[in-house]
């Protein structure tokens, strides 16, 4: 099978995606289906027994394999009432993903970001971040003060969960400039410098409710405390600078807004 050959069609099914791959004309191969798993892309035959859920859309096609795909949390059974939701939330996630891939991947390698804290990162960092990062829309919740979490995994893959509720919040707000704003607020998580701040932050936090004498030994209440929400601003900050670089609207009024410190 050759995928440069072809015409290449995505289809997002139930969070899901085949990516229907036809010949050129001329070539005389076979019609090749795949769908894609978190693992990678799975031979599939269209023809067989094997069951696959109708729910569809036809997607755009992939301009390159280093754009973010959107998923529906796999924990959440197809047949509870909460998917038909989290499905609505994530296309229309997806339908941001497109634009926002193209306005990214124009930034030069060479540009600075400039971030808060005397902070720079390349657009080559910016870019390599975004073809690491995925995002998931689930119904588990995360705590107080918060609506989500970004986990980067030691090879460098990072994800990024959000409650339905929350990205509802963004987009009922913001319109598609909400769905913007959550694509580079948690891109700007997955930096070193936001990141390496979250964690000190995270211990100034611990030790302050220790010696106050009313220890949060699991940072439950992080989020809703000042060393929590500085990283919030900082995120904001740094997901601005993107926009700004790359040329993407965002929404006006996220919580704590764009102003660092
Ligand atoms: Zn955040």
């Amino acid at each position: 099978m050759s995928e440069d050959s072809g015409t290449v069609e995505e289809i997002t099914v139930v969070g899901e995606r085949i990516r229907r791959v036809d010949p050129s004309p001329g070539f005389g191969g076979e019609i090749t289906y795949s769908v894609y798993t978190p693992t990678g892309y799975v031979p599939f035959d269209p023809f067989s027994t094997q069951q696959i859920d109708l729910l569809f859309q036809i997607g755009p096609p992939v301009e390159t394999p280093n754009t973010p795909t959107v998923r529906v949390d796999p924990s959440i059974p197809k047949d509870s009432p909460d998917y038909p939701r989290a499905l609505a939330d994530a296309m229309s996630i997806q339908e941001q993903i497109p634009a926002a891939d193209t306005a990214i991947n124009a930034v030069a390698d060479n540009e600075t970001v400039f971030m808060a804290r005397e902070n720079t990162m390349t657009g080559a960092q910016l870019k390599a971040l975004w073809y690491e990062i995925n995002y998931v829309v689930t119904t588990q919740t995360f705590g107080a003060g918060r609506g989500g979490e970004v986990v980067t995994d030691a090879a460098g893959h990072s994800t990024s969960y959000v409650n339905v509720m929350t990205i509802e919040g963004y987009q009922s707000s913001g319109g598609e400039y909400g769905t913007n704003y959550y694509l580079l607020h948690e891109l700007a998580h997955t930096t070193t410098p936001v990141s390496s701040y979250n964690q000190s932050q995270f211990g100034i936090y611990l030790d302050r409710m220790s010696n106050a004498g009313t220890p949060d030994p699991n940072g439950e209440h992080y989020y809703e405390n000042v060393e929590g929400i500085e990283v919030e601003k900082f995120a904001n900050n740094t997901a601005q600078q993107f926009a700004n670089l790359a040329g993407i609207s965002l929404w006006a009024n996220p919580p704590y807004g764009y102003t660092y410190p």
